[in-house]
């Protein structure tokens, strides 16, 4: 990836942004409130968020609120903040609103790793603002997605970093060789280095354990990897199925604060028995504090197992997408589709929410102030269509259901800039 091809995504955004401001500063509501605003007195807030139902279960908050913002920051949340007082107003009226979403398991390592895409299409332009790189990236080939990513995506991109030193740069479906077939690729020290050096960025480490990418020596390299995450103090993401050696083992290795990713996947070396109940290791890992993440991926995320296990009463902690270049177009196509699944599976829609916001916020160290929209918080706010009909729904399998609850992405706020708000009317004031 070449530094022209963020800037001119960049001045995408700039454009849009400029194109949203002049449509609506010609529209009847835009001059009345504009000649109603008193010229002495300059504008309280940046950004108003009016009159959409807020959810954010940070704060049991589940009402029609107004969002007011200002300095990048969540300034307040209540009912009837005169529009006076802001500069822009972005009308949510029979929108849902929530705490910009993180989505803790994306590939957007674009043009390095085969299945990276770009950030900022996929990522803040459809509700997320804050993701994390869950490995495209191993100790060689970080200073490049640092550089050349995280530095200029306007989404707030982190990252887990491969134990492979060589991250996910191998494996491509016209070339699959894993990034573990070659255990001297786990490099521990190279690793710890590596974080070390990039703490602000790196929130922890990633492995892929399936046999294609691991062999069977899966058990050895994830060794390698808690050596690394042990001396560094920060969690492990594990990426679990198809695996040479029984899920139970590699659980066995897990401490509190770790991550099993692709957890609702179906086939060998998942969550549930050949009778397919959860395996008694799983709930006594969850127990003790490991947590399940979605990772929804090309071949991660089954109905059937999902629907298996919830009514076992075992939910995901985190919901996550796992997009990628081979799942953009489908299955996955984004988060906002991943979550409409699990309002498809039963849970209600604050629940849905909880686990793309504030559960998402506590996995990892992000700096304080994400996944909600309490005063004071980074203003980043995601506001969606929850949309009634029927809607088909495909998991990775190839399975088909039919759900009755849309969330489309409407806009964006990150940091207090507003992002993709072509489709509800923007006031400037
Ligand atoms: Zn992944």
């Amino acid at each position: 990836m070449k530094n022209e091809h963020a800037d001119s995504r960049r001045g995408f955004f700039r454009r849009a942004s400029v194109a949203g401001s002049l449509l609506c500063s010609v529209t009847a509501a835009g001059q009345e409130s504009l000649s109603g605003q008193s010229a002495s007195r300059a504008p309280r807030y940046d950004l108003l968020v009016r009159g959409g139902r807020v959810v954010d279960p940070s704060q049991n908050l589940f009402d029609d609120r107004d969002v007011a913002i200002a300095g990048g920051r969540v300034s307040a949340v209540g009912i009837g903040i005169p529009e006076a007082n802001a500069r822009q107003i972005l009308n949510a009226k029979g929108k849902i609103v929530t705490p910009g979403l993180i989505d803790v398991h994306v590939h957007v390592y674009d043009g390095v790793a085969p299945l990276g895409i770009p950030a900022d299409p996929n990522c803040v332009a459809k509700g997320v603002t804050t993701v994390v790189d869950a490995g495209s990236a191993g100790a060689h080939t970080f200073p490049g997605l640092r550089k050349y990513v995280i530095g200029v995506a306007e989404t707030r991109v982190y990252a887990l970093l491969n134990i492979s030193v060589v991250g996910q740069s191998t494996y491509s479906p016209d070339n699959p060789f894993g990034e573990l077939l070659d255990l001297r690729h786990a490099n521990p020290r190279l690793t710890i280095r590596t974080i070390e050096q990039n703490r602000d960025t790196i929130l922890g480490i990633k492995i892929r354990l399936t046999r294609n990418l691991a062999g069977d020596h899966d058990l050895r390299a994830l060794g390698l990897a808690r050596e690394a995450a042990d001396a560094v103090k920060l969690p492990l993401m594990v990426h679990i199925g198809g695996s040479y050696s029984p899920l139970k083992d590699i659980l066995a290795m897990l401490k509190p604060g770790d991550v099993i990713t692709h957890s609702f996947r179906g086939g060998d070396g998942g969550i549930l028995d050949d009778k397919d109940r959860v395996l008694p290791e799983v709930r006594s890992a969850v127990a003790r504090g490991v947590h399940l993440d979605v990772g929804h991926g090309a071949g991660s995320f089954s109905f059937d197992t999902a629907e298996k296990a919830f009514r076992q009463e075992l939910l995901p902690g985190t919901i996550s997408s796992d997009v990628h270049q081979y799942n953009v177009n489908g299955p996955v196509f984004d988060l906002a589709t991943t979550l409409s699944k699990f309002l498809h599976l039963g849970l209600p829609l604050p629940q849905v929410v909880e686990r793309a916001t504030a559960n998402a916020a506590r996995l990892f160290a992000f700096p304080q102030g994400l996944g909600t929209l309490r005063p004071g918080a980074e203003a980043d706010v995601a506001v969606f269509s929850l949309e009634e009909g029927h809607f088909e729904f495909v998991d990775a399998l190839g399975a088909r259901r039919i759900g009755q609850q849309k969330l489309v992405p409407v806009a964006t706020v990150k940091s207090g800039r507003l992002y993709g708000s072509a489709s509800i009317p923007v006031v400037t004031l």
